[in-house]
């Protein structure tokens, strides 16, 4: 499975789509907004700035997208009327791989310029809004050298470019049967291939902004995690146990191949904060503004009682279409499921979650960093590295 060609969250509308079932995603958006605020006041702040260039990276479609831009866009011309300066000029960027509905997004984009101009006066003479789609891996670089003010990525990063380099589909030998990510029963050469692969990943991702980001750019990532040094814990990792679950009882059905849920692994990693720590002081070019840690339920935190059987089910429910609107691209992919079977598998999984989560309430970690690239006017000792976790 080629990941940037093939990985893309449910396209469209309708019921199964992104757009429709991006509640956890909205969630993790909220707890970002504060940090989102801080450092752009910090950015405006520190440098007057004509035209901001600012990039989405891993933007999708849907609600979410244009809300957090709605938002930033709040807060600079809140910070610019505070500080008494012209509002800057807007270089809008939305990136995402290339099969991303940007359709369905740029659809999206004439009642946007409406409400700028109506509700924020953006996009008449005073203050324009350019933006662009920018299909390709923000595992590489994207955009010109020092182009950019302010970057952020919202619920991607977990995402890597690629399975990890042993676990391919095409791997001569199965090292994680019966599993589609690390797990309590995986060999160590699994765990250290999922760790490899995101340490080169992230370590890309970090140099190609350094390039792209001015000096004193500010870039606030958030995405999936986990607290604990082992990556078997289940806030890291035990959506992906249940999945393996479901689709094993596939194989049991004779729906499912054996060997095909034996070469399936996704190209997905939980980080804790240490790992992502290392990568950034290893790189060198940013500073850690914050690095907090939050808890967030698998449905978002929709308040269901799991302990009648209805109560169960709907819970189950709604999650399994959460992770069945991110995760279906790629199982279609390499399974090949037919409609009917990826609707038995998803109702499967939602019997399982139900059940897992009526015992156990699991819930995701989520990181929010904000960092600064370096200019030589900020004090490059100041590295407040410790993780809050709320
Ligand atoms: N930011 C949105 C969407 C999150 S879904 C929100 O908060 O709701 C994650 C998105 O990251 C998907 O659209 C996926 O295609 C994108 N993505 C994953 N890996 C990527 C990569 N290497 N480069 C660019 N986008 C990527």
């Amino acid at each position: 499975m080629e990941v940037v060609q093939v990985l893309h969250m449910n396209k469209g509308n309708g019921d199964t789509s992104y757009a429709k079932n991006s509640t956890v995603q909205r969630k993790i958006i909220s707890f970002g907004k504060t940090i989102i605020e801080e450092a752009l006041l910090e950015l405006s702040s520190n440098y007057d700035i004509d035209s901001m260039g600012i990039a989405d990276l891993g933007c999708s479609t849907g609600p979410n997208t244009l809300s957090v831009i709605s938002q930033i866009m709040d807060m600079v011309r809140a910070t610019s009327d505070h500080l008494r300066r012209r509002v800057p000029e807007f270089r809008l960027f939305f990136n995402d791989l290339y099969s991303n509905d940007f359709n369905s997004l740029f659809m999206l984009l004439p009642a946007f310029y409406k409400m700028l101009k109506e509700e924020k006066g953006i996009g008449l003479a005073s203050s324009q809004c350019f933006i662009s789609g920018v299909p390709g891996s923000f595992y590489g670089r994207l955009f010109p050298s020092n182009s950019l003010h302010f970057v952020y990525s919202f619920s991607s990063l977990h995402w890597l470019s690629q399975v990890p380099v042993g676990l391919e589909s095409y791997a001569v030998k199965h090292l994680n049967k019966g599993k589609v990510y690390i797990s309590k029963s995986s060999p160590q050469s699994v765990v250290n291939a999922y760790s490899s692969q995101f340490q080169a990943d992230f370590s890309q991702f970090i140099k190609s902004r350094s390039q792209e980001l001015v000096p004193g750019g500010r870039m606030v990532l958030s995405f999936l995690g986990r607290k604990s040094i082992d990556p078997t814990t289940e806030d890291g990792c035990y959506q992906w146990e249940l999945l393996a679950e479901a689709l094993m009882s596939l194989v049991k059905e004779g729906l499912i191949e054996e060997d095909k849920v034996a070469s399936f692994n996704a190209p997905y990693y939980a980080p804790c904060a240490e790992e992502l720590k290392v990568e950034i002081l290893k790189e060198g070019s940013f500073i850690i503004d914050r690095l907090e840690a939050f808890e967030v339920d698998w449905d978002g935190g929709a308040v269901a009682d799991t302990h009648n059987e209805q109560g169960k089910m709907m819970v189950g429910e709604r999650v399994a279409k959460t992770i069945r609107a991110v995760v279906e691209s790629m199982l279609e992919s390499h399974f090949r499921l037919g409609q009917d079977t990826m609707d038995v598998l998803f109702i499967k999984f939602a019997e399982i979650v139900g059940n897992h989560l009526s015992k156990t309430r699991t819930k995701y970690i989520n990181f929010v960093i904000s960092l600064v690239r370096k200019a030589s006017h900020i004090n490059l000792e100041a590295q407040p590295t410790d993780v809050f976790l709320f």
